[in-house]
């Protein structure tokens, strides 16, 4: 007999809490994003190889998000592989919402032999990954490192090492229904020993890798994420100083399309006049769909010149 009240769950916010620990020589930050995933997988239709890695990188944005100082600061993520994912964008702000896109997000690939979906496949094994912050100074500042594995979180910690000689710990992990490949549970976890932490503390966070790598499953089955932090962080006495709910969220809007279409350039809109009289824009976070006409394409033709004439 199938009892339905047997598979009820109850749905749960997202939540980033932000924590100390080893007398504040240690940043410890978790991250409960299942609905922000559910939402990407929505968003995009995406596969399920996809949503694994797109929802990796959505997670650890949204970490980096959470430790922006000012109010308009922006961090994107960008991740190259040479998988058929294609470019894998996501972007934060500093009340932690974010977003993200993937190329091929409908490409599925066969599991791994050991029954796991091959994201490092999916993405790549080799490429770039760059962190772009925007802090609303003239350049942004972009950091560079090449991918490890495209599995993405030791591609991060590789880049906290190499691009910023951080060590950081950095788990990440999506667990799918096997059998229509519904997001279950997704949930990340970022530590870093901050500079002067002595090595007995760094090795007792080391110690906690294989407890920290089954957060997940442990999530998936029942157990929150205040409870998990009790648990396993225990030895490294640790203590909340934050916490907030991350939120898928696209912030588009007719006008920025409208200032990305003037920024293809006059060629460019002109064969968009005079070849396809008019246009579908659709955004790559949130997939809406921005129509034009041949009009009002000519109208945003003609602003974007006389606003050129006047600045000359
Ligand atoms: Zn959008």
């Amino acid at each position: 007999m199938n009892d339905p009240v047997l598979s009820y769950r109850p749905k749960r916010s997202d939540r980033l809490i932000q924590c100390v620990a080893a007398s504040g020589m240690i940043r410890v930050v978790l991250i409960d994003g299942t609905n922000l995933v559910k939402e990407a997988r929505r968003v995009h239709g995406l596969s399920r190889v996809a949503t694994a890695a797109l929802g990796r990188q959505l997670m650890m944005t949204a970490i980096m998000a959470a430790d922006l100082k000012g109010c308009d600061d922006l961090i994107s993520t960008v991740i190259k592989g040479d998988g058929p994912a294609g470019t894998m964008i996501c972007t934060g702000n500093s009340r932690v919402e974010v977003k993200g896109s993937v190329l091929n997000g409908d490409v599925e690939l066969p599991p791994t032999p050991e029954g796991k979906l091959d994201v490092g496949g999916f993405v790549g094994h080799n490429g770039k990954l760059s962190v772009i912050r925007d802090m609303g100074l003239k350049e942004p500042y972009t950091g560079l490192c090449n991918l490890v594995s495209g599995e993405i979180a030791i591609d991060f910690a590789n880049y906290y090492a190499a691009s910023l000689q951080r060590p950081a710990l950095v788990y990440l992990g999506v667990r799918e229904d096997a059998k229509n490949g519904n997001v279950r549970a997704a949930a990340g976890i970022f530590a870093e020993p901050l500079p002067g932490c002595p090595d007995e503390e760094i090795d007792r966070l080391q110690s906690l890798s294989e407890p920290i790598a089954g957060l997940s499953e442990r999530m998936d089955a029942g157990e929150t994420l205040d409870s998990f932090l009790m648990r396993v962080f225990e030895p490294l006495k640790i203590e909340k100083v934050g916490e907030c709910e991350p939120k898928y969220v696209c912030d588009c809007t007719r006008q920025r399309v409208e200032r990305a279409l003037i920024s293809l350039g006059r060629a460019e809109m002109n064969d968009m006049i005079e070849q396809d009289h008019g246009a579908e824009v659709s955004c790559r976070f949130c997939d809406r769909i921005y129509h034009f006409t041949q009009e009002e394409l000519e109208r945003l033709l003609e602003s974007a010149t006389t606003k050129k004439d006047e600045t000359k």
